[in-house]
């Protein structure tokens, strides 16, 4: 088993961390702050954000069930997928693993930070066997990505090959469950304590509805977590996104879980219409606010919706997915505007 500091860059380890204003002075008592070099006026704003947002992590804990020391906020889960990379992988040496296909960003990340992205593809049903990224994998393999549910192909993928692989593989699995409030499946979360070197990320983009203020999660063990406050930067969630994310918690559980029932009400009934549409060959089974569809003609259908206005993502070119359009889920509203749209095409 090698050691976190094995999987570690070794500059990464040796690194001397920037220590902020707001670290050397973490006390809340003092009335007169003259160390940031900070404007006094224009009150919040001239303040710098709490750098380990404290009180926001606090809060989640209790929401997560998970201890504050094992959260890593970022700008969006694209932060904590690129500090994965920054973290772990040494460029032109290390290589990544990842399921295909999946999130598009897993790849781009591994390309900007110039280390080797080895895809596996699914089976028929979209899932995996930890046998095959096992056997993908080398002595420099330093992390292996799955998503699930999966995105684009919307279904979670099985538990038992997850656990599979983090038992058997000795550097990091990063679970993405950017979807995982839509899913009937239990998260990974309760999983942190019996996997050392499991990651698990979440959002606040999609069940609850923040996409615009980015606020992404990582849930690890705390050695990990540390190492990725070492090399993030300082002031990485804004001070407003911290805030509107506190007030999200506090008053919007209920709003969540009402969305979430709304949008699953939905999906069901878009892909029972989708099924009976002469345009539709295949709906793909799904546990997202999106489900995947083969279609007869996947380019001439998605151009003559953008010319009604109506964007779907067109996925007819990704592996696996030939023919295929990912339809999120709207409003009754937007979804009927889309199923009107496509039942005059036929
Ligand atoms: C949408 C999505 C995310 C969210 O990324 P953010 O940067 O948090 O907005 C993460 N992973 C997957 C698989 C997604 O589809």
């Amino acid at each position: 088993m090698r050691t976190l500091d094995e999987l570690t860059r070794p500059n990464i380890l040796r690194l001397k961390p920037y220590s902020s204003a707001r670290d050397e002075y973490k006390g809340k008592q003092a009335s007169v702050f003259l160390d940031a070099n900070e404007n006094p006026y224009n009150h919040p704003y001239n303040r710098y954000p709490d750098p380990l947002q404290t009180e926001l992590k606090a809060r989640l804990a209790e929401v997560k069930g998970v201890s504050p020391e094992c959260i890593f906020l970022g700008n969006g889960s694209d932060e904590a997928i690129d500090l994965v990379y920054r973290a772990f992988c040494e460029p032109r040496v290390d290589n990544v693993v990842a399921i295909e296909p999946t999130y598009g960003m897993y790849e781009v990340c591994a390309d900007m930070n110039g280390v080797d992205y080895r895809k596996v593809r699914l089976d028929d049903a979209y899932d995996f066997r930890a046998d095959d990224m096992l056997r993908a994998a080398d002595g420099r393999t330093k992390a292996m990505f799955l998503c699930s549910p999966n995105n684009p192909t919307g279904n979670s993928l099985r538990r038992e090959e997850i656990e599979t692989l983090l038992c058997r593989f000795d550097g990091l699995v990063i679970v993405d469950e950017a979807y995982i409030d839509f899913s009937s499946r239990p998260s990974l979360l309760g999983e942190l304590a019996a996997y050392p070197r499991l990651i698990v990320l979440q959002t606040f983009s999609k069940a609850w509805g923040c996409a615009g203020i980015r606020l992404g999660m990582a849930f690890a063990a705390p050695d990990i977590i540390r190492i990725f406050n070492k090399i993030k930067y300082p002031y990485n969630v804004n001070l407003l996104t911290q805030r509107e994310a506190l007030d999200m918690l506090r008053r919007s559980a209920a709003d969540v879980e009402q969305w979430v029932s709304i949008l699953l009400a939905e999906r069901g009934r878009v892909m029972d219409a989708f099924r009976a549409l002469p345009c539709c060959r295949e709906v793909f089974p799904t546990d997202a606010n999106f489900f995947l569809a083969r279609m007869t003609d996947a380019d001439g259908i998605y151009a003559a919706l953008v010319s009604q206005g109506i964007i779907v993502r067109n996925r007819s070119h990704v592996a696996l997915c030939d023919g295929c359009l990912r339809v999120t889920i709207g409003t009754p509203e937007e979804n009927d505007a889309l199923l009107d749209a496509l039942r005059k095409m036929d």
